[in-house]
Parts: C-alpha cells; structure tokens; sequence
C-alpha cells in the first residue's frame, strides 16, 4: 500500500448569475488558486452559469486548512481576473423576505473526509502495475479488497476502475465460497 499515494483533492462549485467570463469559454486555465475554471454548460444552456474549479495535490490541502473561507479566496482570484465580477455576480439565496441571503456553492473536500481522504490513486515513482495487484490481493479468501486503486487494466483513478475491481472482487468472492 505505500507503492500507492493519493493526495488531497477540493472541488468548488459555484454559481453566478451572469456568465463574466465570456459565453463561449469552457475553460479558463492558469490561475494559482484555481488552475482551471470549468463551465460544464458552454454549448449545452446559455442559463448554466455555474464554475466548477478542482484543486488537487498540497495546493488543495493547504486551501482545505480555510475551510469555507476558501470561496473568498477563489472569488478573489475571479475578480482580480475579470474586474471584481465574481463577487458581484455570485447568486445569492433569496430569503422569504426578498432579501438576499447566503452566496450560492459548494465544496467537496476529499481530502480532509475521514473515509475518503483524498482524490484518487496514482503510483509513487518506482512502483508498478504489479503493486496494484499486490494491494488487490485477497487474504486467505476471506478479506477482499475493491476500490480504483487496485484496478490493473489501466483504469486506475476514474469508476472504470473502480467498477472493473468491483467485478474483480466479486468473482473472488464467488470462487472463493464454491471453493470452501
Ligand atoms: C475531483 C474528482 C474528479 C473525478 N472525475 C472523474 C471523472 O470524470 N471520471 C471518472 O471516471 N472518475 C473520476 N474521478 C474518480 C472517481 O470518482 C473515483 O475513481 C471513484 O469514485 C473511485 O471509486 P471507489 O469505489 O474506488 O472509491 P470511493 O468512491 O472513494 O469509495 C470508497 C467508499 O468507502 C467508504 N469508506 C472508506 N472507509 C470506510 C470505512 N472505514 N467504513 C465505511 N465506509 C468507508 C467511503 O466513504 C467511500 O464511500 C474523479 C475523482 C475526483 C476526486
């Protein structure tokens, strides 16, 4: 298992109410809070005007120490970019009174849950797809392990993985109950 590292990983989520940062541009790369803003609605609804910004690896563990406060750090970064925009687009939650009330987004801070803790596998220098079987490997047929990381059939980090070890998993499961 120490042949295989995964790191911290934040996904922020947040929605505006007018697209600042241009109707057509699906990406915006290079900042150094966010490296890539993603709208997931370009070509799909001209009403989807939501940015979805993943950090992976020390720069999501060291935002993950802000906690909530980590959306003004990223809505300083939009408004240094495109002219205080950010802040002044941000959708708001509509109180029964008509007021406006909390800024609209959500986090998801991999990293920092206690089951998850952390994004997805990679192999540390020097391992190999053999230290991916190794961490798949049952124990005396009655401990079976699951999960992206064990996947050996080059889908390692993403649900193909995790679906083809599910598989895996189970048919060991079986063969090892018909074998008993
Ligand atoms: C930002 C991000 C974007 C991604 N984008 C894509 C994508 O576009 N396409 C793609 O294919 N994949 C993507 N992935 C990867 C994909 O989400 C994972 O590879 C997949 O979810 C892994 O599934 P899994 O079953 O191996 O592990 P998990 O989904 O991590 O499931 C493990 C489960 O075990 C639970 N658990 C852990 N410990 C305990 C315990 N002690 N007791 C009880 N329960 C426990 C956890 O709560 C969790 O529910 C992305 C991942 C991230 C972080």
């Amino acid at each position: 298992m120490n042949k295989i590292g995964m790191d911290f990983s934040l996904r922020i989520v947040i929605d505006f109410k007018k697209n600042f940062w241009g109707d057509n541009s699906g990406y915006m790369w290079g900042g150094t809070t966010g490296p890539m803003y993603f709208n997931a609605g370009v070509a799909r609804s001209e009403f989807y005007r939501t940015l979805s910004i993943t950090i992976n690896g020390p720069k999501a563990q060291e935002l993950s120490t802000q906690g909530d406060a980590v959306i003004n750090t990223v809505l300083a970064e939009l408004d240094s970019i495109y002219d205080n925009q950010a802040s002044l687009f941000i959708r708001k939650v509509i109180n029964d009174d008509g007021t406006e009330g909390d800024r609209v987004w959500f986090k998801a801070d991999w990293g920092k849950d206690e089951f998850f803790k952390g994004g997805a596998s990679y192999l540390k220098p020097e391992a190999s797809m053999q230290d991916r079987e190794n961490y798949g490997a049952a124990l005396n047929d009655k401990v079976f392990f699951a999960g992206e990381g064990t996947d050996t059939q080059g889908d390692a980090g993403t649900l193909n993985g995790a679906l083809n070890s599910a598989e895996r998993a189970t048919q060991e499961v079986i063969d090892a109950i018909l074998s008993a």
